[in-house]
């Protein structure tokens, strides 16, 4: 690996706190990142290492060689005097309102190809939004510098879409709606808004995940399949599909309470439930309706891609009735998993058939460790690998798709700690009837 450094812009902040400093602790221990890589925690106001250290409550045996620096004057002077670097890492963990700011600055601070901007989520707010600052990054830099995050990228049953879907001859046949009658994705918690109340108010839940974590999952189950593994083919296969979706419906809810919450306008009309159909126009999946919904204040929480068959229409059980569909359930978090959902003959019986789970649990399978998202996404940068971050293009289709159905208010409440059934007859394949990951 090529000697790096990496600057994280922020550093007195929330992610880093949580996720940067200690997956980078991590990376290192593990001998996953090169030994002689520096580390830069940059904030806005002065401090000593030692008060960065302390405000950031690094243990005394934090192994990677930090050093705190105000602001981005001066930040080429400093790593110059570390040493020559071939690839510098901005990790900007700045608020969105920063981001053109800081790369003008960056670029202005005389750092050129050898700087990569990893930019956090939220991406805009609507598709002008997201058009305007990426014209303003590219600006300042190339979009192959640009590295902007969508950690559900790296989440490994996320990644594994791809290998399910084209290195299983099973599956890559009937991946279409001729056999596929139905895809959903759905993505709940049962937490509110908590800290994030602010932020959330403006944002709402569709901004919040559907945009971004909700479309990317999608993109990956339903894109055509891709030439090769090449980063630049898969996004290109992305956008195809984004280009190809459709909004059809769309229904929003509100938790009951939530405008009482602190840090919520009095009156908001701000969705933390949304549940949208859409379809995908392409000769692959015409006919197949796409099932999303995400939510807060919900009864569980958990992450899951499911795709329900076509009951089987020939041989001898085409005239059976009641037969129960085959279906796939990915499960994205808080486990990883793959269940697959079989029509068994219930032992002991001449009749009766049922559905049963076949179940590839992550941690029964692998039993090694593997890098969380954030890890993962921080080695990708190190290594100078795109794959899972999000281009310019996909972020602006995304947005596009959504345009019409953004800032719409809500139409029902639900009370909160309760699952809002389907407005729109989406029939969630229920990951808990199945398994108890
Ligand atoms: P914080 O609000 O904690 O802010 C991070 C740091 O940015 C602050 O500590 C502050 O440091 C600095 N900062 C604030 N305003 C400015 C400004 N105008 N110009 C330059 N620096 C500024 O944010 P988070 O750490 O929570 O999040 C960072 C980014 O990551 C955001 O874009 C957020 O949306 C995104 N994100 C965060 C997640 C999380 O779990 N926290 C999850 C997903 C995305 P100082 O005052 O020392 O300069």
């Amino acid at each position: 690996m090529k000697r790096c450094a990496i600057v994280i812009l922020g550093a007195t902040g929330d992610l880093a706190r949580r996720k940067l400093l200690p997956g980078l602790k991590k990376l290192y221990n593990n001998k996953q990142l090169p030994s002689d890589c520096t580390l830069i925690a940059s904030g806005r106001n002065f401090m000593t290492t030692d008060d960065f250290k302390r405000h950031a409550k690094l243990s005394s045996d934090y192994p990677i060689d930090i050093t705190y620096h105000a602001g981005i004057n001066g930040l080429h002077e400093l790593l110059k005097c570390k040493g020559s670097f071939s690839r510098i890492i901005f990790f900007c963990a700045l608020p969105p309102s920063a981001y053109v700011t800081t790369a003008r600055q960056i670029k202005a601070e005389g750092f050129g190809k050898e700087a990569i901007l990893i930019i956090e989520k939220p991406f805009g707010i609507n598709a002008a939004s997201a058009r305007e600052l990426n014209d303003a990054l590219v600006k300042e830099f190339p979009e192959e510098q640009i590295f902007r995050i969508d950690h559900y990228l790296a989440k490994e049953a996320v990644r594994n879409l791809l290998t399910l879907r084209f290195a299983n001859p099973l599956f890559s046949d009937i991946w279409n709606s001729s056999e596929i009658d139905s895809i959903q994705i759905s993505s709940l918690e049962t937490l509110g808004v908590e800290s994030r109340a602010a932020y959330f108010d403006n944002s709402g839940i569709i901004r919040d995940m559907v945009q971004n974590h909700l479309f990317q999952m999608l993109s990956l189950t339903a894109m055509e399949p891709p030439e090769n593994l090449n980063a630049e083919t898969i996004r290109a296969s992305k956008i195809n599909l984004l280009r190809s979706l459709k909004v059809e419906r769309c229904i929003c809810g509100q938790y009951s309470g939530y405008k009482n919450e602190p840090g919520i306008r009095s009156g908001s009309t701000t969705e933390t439930y949304a549940e949208l159909e859409l379809s995908i126009n392409n000769p692959r999946f015409k006919g197949c309706p796409v099932y999303i919904r995400a939510a807060k204040g919900c009864s569980k929480s958990g992450t899951d891609i499911g795709i329900t068959f076509r009951p089987i229409n020939k041989g001898p059980f085409a005239s059976k009735k009641d037969l129960p569909a085959n279906f796939i359930i990915v499960k994205i978090q808080p486990q990883a998993g793959i269940i697959l959902g079989l029509a068994t003959r219930v032992p002991g019986s001449d009749e009766i058939i049922e559905s049963t789970a076949m179940n590839l649990c992550y941690h029964d399978a692998f039993k090694h460790e593997w890098p969380d998202a954030y890890e993962k996404l921080l080695l990708d940068a190190v290594s100078g690998d795109r794959t899972l971050f999000v281009g310019a293009e996909e972020t602006e289709t995304a947005w596009t798709i959504l345009d019409d159905v953004l800032d719409k208010g809500y139409s029902f409440e639900y009370p909160f700690g309760t699952t809002p059934e389907s407005k729109l007859g989406a029939k969630w394949i229920e990951f808990s009837e199945y398994c108890t990951l």
